[in-house]
Formats: C-alpha cells, sequence, structure tokens
C-alpha cells in the first residue's frame, strides 16, 4: 500500500476505499448482532418471542433507512406479527413505487428491476430454529450483504406463529435439564400432547393458505397479495435424523406450475448446494416434499407466480438445544440455525443474480392463459355462495352474477357434461384474471395427479367443498353485475309485530345453525319441525326453526332481541298468524318439538388428535359461537358426565386404553339416560367391538395370498390400500334429523379407508356398491373395493340416547363449509 502513497489517483482510490470500508464496518460496528443484543450467544438459548420483536425493533431503529417493520396483525393469545422489509437506503427509499411498478407487472405493463424475496419463518411453532435463524440473516444482510440489496427487496416474516413456538419456548425452557442433555431419552425431547407446531386453535398454519380459516392467515394474505413476491421460502424442520431439505421439490407438481418455475427451483437447489458441498453437509432434493396441495406455503405462493419452496432442516421440537442423532453425531442447535442461514443467503444471492429474469418471467406468468375451463357457474343456497364470495374476495378473486340463459359444461354432481339455468343468483368466476392460475387450482373438478404419491389430500374443488350445483365451461360466461346482491330483501321488520304467533326460519345451511346458535345463547326457545309443513302458502321442510310467541313469553324484549338477531344474521323470518298449517303437523303436534339448549363437553388430551380436536373448537368458539367444555382425558375420571347433554369424542390414535371396560360402560349407561355420544375417525373403533352396539367393522375378505411386494416398490404396492384425502358422492338420507337441509347427495371428504357396515337403523350418508369412485382425487385400487358399501354418517339410538357416528370428518381442516350444517345438526337436530 505505501508504494502507491505517491500516486495521486491510487492515493483517491485508496481514500474512497477506505471510506466504503468506514461505511461498511461502520454499519457492521453500529448494528449489534443478535447474540451482542440478546446478551447470549445465539443458539445457547430459544429467544421469546417477545425478545425477538425487540431485536427487530432495535435493527429498525438503528438502521431506519434500510429496515422497516410493519406490524400487520394480532394472534389469538395477543402476540404481533410483523414484517421487516430490508433493502438499500435507496430501494426502502421507494418501496411503494418499486411495489407498485412490480404490480403493474401482473398487468403486463411496468418496468420493474428489484427482485422481491419474501421469508417466511416458523410456521410450524416448534420447528424453532427458524426464528433465531432469521436474525442471524437479517443481521448479515444488513452488515456484510448489502450489494445483494442493490436490487433485492427482502420482507421477513421472523414469526409466523408465535403463539405455537412461544408455546414450545416456554415448555422446553422449563422441562430442559441444566446443562442441556443429548440423550434423546429425556423429557426436554418429548414434547406433551399439545406441542408447539399448530396456532392456537391447533391448526397448521402451513395447511391454511388457502383456506385462511385462521386469524394469522387471513391478516397476512392482505399485505401478501399487496407483494406477490417473486420468491417465498417457508422455513421448516423435519426429524433429527433427517439430512437438509430444499428445492427442486418432489413430484407431483401441479400441472399449472411452469417449466421456469420448475427449473428456478433447480436453480436456487444447485446454488445451495455449492455451500453444502463445501462445508460437508448432508442434503437431499427432489423427494418427499411436493408441490400439489394448495395450501402449503410453497405452493401457494407457486399458484400466485411465485417461486414457493419449503425449506426443512433436522431437528423440530425433539431436538432442544442438542440431541443425539441415529449415527451418534450431536445435532445442535447452533448447527440448525447455520444451515438455515446458509439457505436463506444463498436465496437471497441467487434472486439478486436472476432479478431481471425474475421479473420477466413473473410478467408471464400473469399474461392470460388458456385453460381449458374459462367459467365456472354456481348456483345453490345464497348463504353457500355468500360464504364462498367472501373466501374470494380475501384472495382478490374477482367474481360476477350471472344473467338469464343455459350453460353448458361439465355438471360436478353428476360427473358429465350437462347444462345448467343460471340467473342473477347464479355466481360466475372466471379464470381469464389475474388471479385465474388460483382459480383453475382450487375450482378445477379434479386435480391432474402426475404421481399418486404425495404428502397431503389429493382434492379439494371448491364447488364440493361448499355444497354448490356447479358447472365448469368450457367457454367463457357473460355474466352481468359485479355487485353483491342482497340475499336479505325479504326480511320486513315490521311484520315482526306483536300480533304474530310464531316466527319461521328455514334451515338450510351453517349460517342457519349460527343464527340459531345465537337465538339459544339469549335465552330464546325454539322449535324444530321434524316434518314438511306448509303455512300461508309456502312450503316449509324438515328442520324448519319456529319460534312461538307463547314459549317465549316471559323473555323481556323477546321481539327486539329476535329482529335484532336476524338483522345481524341477515335471516329472513317469515312470521304467521296462527298455528294451524295448510298442510302438515300443527305447531302444538308432538312432530314439532323444542330444541334443547345442549350443554356440550369435548374430549381433550390423549388419545385425541390436537389437529382434530383443534377443529372441533375452532367450530365452537369461533364459527358455531356456542360455548362448549373442554375436558381433559387427565381428569376425566373425575367429571360428572350427567352435567351434560352431550359428549365428543375426537378422532386422534387408537381409543382402546381410553374406553376401557369401565370406561365403556359407564359411557354407555350415560348414554342410555339420555346422553349424546359424537363419536368421531378412530374414536369409532372400539364402540364397534361392543356387541350390544349395532356399529360394525365391515367385513373385509382376505386376498387369499397377499402378493410379494416389489422391494423398491413396496411403498407404491403400499398405496393400493390408501386415501389419503379424495372427495366421494355419498348418499344422504335427509329425512333424518342428521341430515335435515341438505340435498339427497352429499359430497365427503374421505382421509382413510376406514370401513363400517351399514346400521340397521339409523345410517344417514353411506356409500353404496357404485359410489366407491371418488368423484376426485387419488383412492387405491382396493381401497375403494374396501370402501364400498359402507357407513360415512350413522347415528345409533341407544336407550334414551344416541350414539353419533362420524366415519368421515366434516370438519377438516375447518375448510369443508357444507360439512358445518351436519355437525350442527349432530348438536341440536338429532334427538
Ligand atoms: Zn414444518
Amino acid at each position: 500500500m505505501i508504494a502507491f502513497l505517491g500516486n495521486i489517483r491510487y492515493m483517491r482510490f485508496f481514500i474512497s476505499l477506505l471510506f466504503i470500508c468506514t461505511c461498511l464496518s461502520s454499519h457492521a460496528q453500529n448494528l449489534k448482532a443478535p447474540s451482542d443484543f440478546l446478551g447470549y450467544e445465539l443458539g445457547t438459548r430459544f429467544t421469546p418471542h417477545h425478545r425477538v420483536l425487540d431485536y427487530y425493533s432495535y435493527l429498525s431503529e438503528n438502521a431506519p433507512s434500510r429496515v422497516r417493520l410493519e406490524n400487520y396483525g394480532e394472534t389469538n393469545e395477543g402476540r404481533p406479527l410483523i414484517l421487516a422489509y430490508i433493502s438499500t437506503a435507496k430501494n426502502m427509499k421507494n418501496r411503494e413505487k418499486i411495489r407498485l411498478e412490480h404490480l403493474k407487472n401482473t398487468e403486463g405493463k411496468g418496468e420493474p428491476s428489484i427482485a422481491i424475496v419474501w421469508m417466511s419463518y416458523n410456521v410450524h411453532g416448534n420447528e424453532s430454529v427458524s426464528t433465531e435463524a432469521s436474525m442471524k440473516t437479517v443481521y448479515e444482510l444488513l452488515t456484510h450483504k448489502e450489494e445483494s440489496l442493490e436490487n433485492t427487496l427482502v420482507i421477513v416474516d421472523p414469526c409466523v406463529n408465535p403463539d405455537g413456538r412461544d408455546r414450545y419456548v416456554n415448555w422446553y425452557n422449563q422441562y430442559k435439564n441444566s446443562p442441556y442433555t443429548i440423550d434423546p431419552n429425556s423429557a426436554e425431547h418429548h414434547e406433551p400432547w399439545l406441542n408447539g407446531r399448530p396456532n392456537h386453535y391447533m391448526f397448521d398454519l402451513n395447511r391454511d393458505w388457502a383456506w385462511l380459516t385462521q386469524v394469522e392467515s387471513r391478516q397476512r394474505i392482505k399485505v401478501y397479495n399487496k407483494w406477490l413476491p417473486h420468491v417465498h421460502v417457508d422455513f421448516h424442520e423435519q426429524g433429527v435424523d433427517s439430512p437438509y431439505y430444499f428445492a427442486p421439490a418432489a413430484e407431483p407438481f401441479h400441472e399449472v406450475i411452469t417449466d421456469f418455475q420448475r427449473e428456478f427451483q433447480t436453480t436456487v437447489g444447485k446454488n445451495h448446494a455449492k455451500y453444502f458441498d463445501a462445508n460437508g453437509w448432508f442434503y437431499f432434493t427432489k423427494e418427499v416434499f411436493d408441490l400439489l396441495y394448495p395450501s402449503y406455503g410453497d405452493t401457494f405462493p407457486t399458484y400466485n407466480g411465485s417461486i414457493g419452496m419449503t425449506y426443512e432442516q433436522g431437528g423440530s421440537g425433539s431436538a432442544g438445544l442438542g440431541v443425539r442423532t441415529g449415527t451418534g453425531d450431536t445435532l445442535t442447535l447452533k448447527d440448525r440455525i447455520l444451515h438455515h442461514h446458509t439457505t436463506g443467503l444463498s436465496t437471497l444471492e441467487i434472486a439478486s443474480q436472476n432479478a431481471v429474469r425474475l421479473n420477466q418471467e413473473f410478467k408471464k406468468f400473469y399474461q392470460p392463459k388458456d385453460f381449458k375451463y374459462k367459467s365456472y357457474v354456481l348456483n345453490g343456497n345464497p348463504d353457500k355462495l355468500k360464504a364462498l364470495t367472501e373466501l374470494l374476495t380475501k384472495h382478490e378473486i374477482e367474481y360476477e352474477w350471472a344473467t338469464d340463459k343455459t350453460v353448458k359444461g361439465f355438471n360436478y354432481v353428476s360427473g358429465k357434461n350437462g347444462s345448467v339455468k343460471t340467473d342473477n343468483n347464479t355466481l360466475v368466476v372466471n379464470s381469464d384474471q389475474k388471479k385465474g392460475t388460483l382459480v383453475k387450482v382450487l375450482f378445477e373438478p379434479n386435480t391432474k395427479l402426475s404421481d399418486s404419491l404425495t404428502y397431503d389430500i389429493t382434492a379439494w374443488s371448491l364447488p364440493y367443498a361448499y355444497g354448490l350445483n356447479a358447472i365448469a365451461s368450457e367457454t367463457k360466461v357473460a355474466a352481468k353485475t359485479t355487485t353483491d346482491r342482497n340475499n336479505f330483501e325479504a326480511l320486513n321488520l315490521e311484520e315482526l309485530s306483536s300480533k304474530s304467533y310464531a316466527f319461521l326460519i328455514k334451515w338450510n345451511s351453517f349460517s342457519d345453525a349460527r343464527f340459531l346458535a345465537d337465538l339459544l345463547n339469549s335465552n330464546i326457545k325454539v322449535r324444530y319441525a321434524q316434518n314438511p309443513f306448509v303455512m300461508d302458502g309456502v312450503s316449509y321442510d324438515r328442520g324448519t326453526l319456529i319460534i312461538t310467541k307463547s314459549d317465549n313469553k316471559n323473555l323481556p324484549d323477546f321481539l327486539d332481541s329476535l329482529r335484532s338477531k336476524a338483522l345481524k344474521h341477515q335471516k329472513v323470518v317469515y312470521p304467521t298468524s296462527t298455528g294451524f298449517v295448510d298442510g302438515g303437523k300443527d305447531f302444538g303436534s308432538h312432530s314439532v318439538q323444542p330444541l334443547k339448549k345442549a350443554k356440550v363437553a369435548l374430549l381433550s388430551g390423549k388419545p385425541t388428535s390436537t389437529l382434530n380436536f383443534g377443529e372441533i373448537w375452532y367450530f365452537f368458539e369461533q364459527q358455531l359461537q356456542y360455548p362448549v367444555s373442554v375436558l381433559n382425558s387427565d381428569y376425566f375420571n373425575t367429571v360428572d358426565l350427567s352435567e351434560y347433554d352431550v359428549l365428543i369424542l375426537p378422532s386422534g390414535k387408537p381409543y382402546a386404553q381410553f374406553l376401557n371396560q369401565a370406561r365403556m360402560k359407564s359411557l354407555k349407561q350415560w348414554v342410555r339416560d339420555g346422553g349424546k355420544l359424537i363419536a368421531m375417525g378412530s374414536a369409532l373403533k372400539d364402540f364397534a367391538k361392543d356387541k350390544t352396539l349395532q356399529l360394525k367393522a365391515k367385513n373385509i375378505k382376505k386376498d387369499s395370498i397377499a402378493p410379494i411386494p416389489i422391494y423398491d416398490h413396496d411403498q407404491r404396492e403400499q398405496i393400493k390400500n390408501e386415501i389419503t384425502g379424495a372427495i366421494f358422492k355419498t348418499k344422504i338420507n335427509n329425512t333424518h334429523p342428521l341430515a335435515y337441509g341438505y340435498d339427497d347427495i352429499y359430497f365427503s371428504l374421505k382421509l382413510g379407508v376406514d370401513a363400517y357396515a351399514y346400521l340397521d337403523k339409523g345410517t344417514v350418508a353411506y356409500l353404496d356398491g357404485n359410489g366407491i369412485q371418488p368423484v376426485a382425487g387419488f383412492a387405491g385400487s382396493d381401497a375403494q373395493q374396501k370402501i364400498a358399501e359402507t357407513l360415512v354418517f350413522g347415528v345409533e339410538k341407544y336407550g334414551s340416547g344416541q350414539l353419533v357416528y362420524m366415519v368421515d370428518n366434516p370438519l377438516f381442516r375447518g375448510f369443508w363449509e357444507n360439512g358445518k350444517l351436519l355437525f350442527a345438526n349432530a348438536l341440536f337436530m338429532v334427538d
């Protein structure tokens, strides 16, 4: 260096280099690394969420020109959800301009040059390395990677699921040895029944991107749609013994995934491999994690034009701060941080190197596509249509209302080509719109599978999930109006007068059930019709709610209360001046029974599945809004069940231990005395073994000789016996209270091959010998035979009570809209 001092040109260069170095190092010096800020070396403790927020706030306060935080919401337990935007000071100044220019690309306009990379950490709360790694990665970006930020804007969600993560961290801190032990038998490596993976309601947030049932997802989608990043990474962990997994993903890939999206997955993977090879770290690609089910943090972004990827470190809730692996090595939190940190930085590097291409290809993704089906046309109950339009609105999917005509196409109900008459109550969703790819993925009748081995369910088509009649049309259907029609116009408040004898409410949708729950919660007495009737020239079906004035004569403000609830729920209430019907049974008849304000208990803890328990808990609190008592299996013995009218046993692990002889006897006695027991999924097995009950497992003829599977292909042989999630058309007896409000078919999402024979009496929904091929999704050939002529939903009368059997789960992931009424029927109508 000294030799150059005489040369003024070099001198200048040296000074400016010194200046740059000083700038960079002043950034580095000014900003504390996570370890310095937190007061412990990263990886030696788990950082609670509030301290993670402190560090991000610290960064934004000390590098305000380069880091901006956005609070995008709050969890069920009140923890803030935040995003950190990170780039150069220049880009950050132009952040809104960059966003708008980027979005113009979806319309084929705009000249964007910046790559937008979104990194989501810790969607599964107990995959706890992710949030720790995010802090290291962000720090490194700000202090040593400024050059890759010149053309890149990074959006970091440090913790998608703070409730779950803090649940894990708090639990771990309570149970860890000091110092931690790597012995995998020690308690610190064994999370309890309620582990940290799901959110507060025990929903898996990495199954919820498309359905948006959870508060975290609903708040996130608003910002996500504002940015639609080029690249989205979802950081995860898998089992302790698994090497690291990164892109490219495994088959099946959904057919909408473009060549570029596939190719770029490989580009990213090869860049990561470079670093992993140099360090001698193990990894795998192209296996296990496929790109099909649309509700993941990789597929959903992919269907919105992004390069969506899952990265999986070995570890998870059993890894703690360090654990001995199957090969005798020690896996530490520090190692796990380093790996996620490496793939994070490598992703940014490759995105920055390819910013121009990412922008070009993103524009191409949004150019009009010639999908086979141009329009999806949906008819049905207005409440169900409304529920669907609410989901579409959250996704910024456009929809219209049809005009009077006839539309031809694939009929979802019949499974054949057919036609339907449309009018202004008919919903039309076109695939030639900005979100057209997502429309195709969510609406098409049957998803094309390039491989039947997949990680998840293989069918989800929304017309089936929402119980709507639909046609997929190969020509675009012209529609007129884009404003929502008011389906509430029939309510005449003046008619809710004191002169009325009773008020009638039709029973057709889950929204009706929600209205009923609200009425019962307000102590309004409600009856229901067990037979159809005609009143004032209007036909009313089974399940119609009848609210008489005399039942409610002691309720102060009865009419005001009924009026305000009808308004709140947008319900049509038909007043009538008499209890004398034109046809059917009068309101004083025995077939018009009062509805019980049922006291409901729900079993939690082992052996129930946290997911199924969570779905039911969420159903009561957030969807139906009706009280439920949660009884943990730990102290179930001490509870006096006679205080409850309904007991729900969720699906889960085998119930044999819980339903031991003594317990079975006492539960049967409770049912005999008038209790209603709702058993779901695996909880049915032990009832089927009880000789005094009707429920029986279906007799399966064993193959004479089981084929010897080919060694490499035994997984494929196995899938002949499997259904991992496919839609079946079941017949349903809508004269039974469990099926009030339904047509005579119900599309059920089948998640397994549990097979029970029809009940002698009380078979409500069932598969017959013909209905065993799924209407959508994959079902193995042996599995199809197994489920032929089996029960789907049924009710067994037992003494003065009932056993309600749910072989399938109508509340699966909270998104099977058409199953919710069935569950409400089980609570209120079955008597
Ligand atoms: Zn995960």
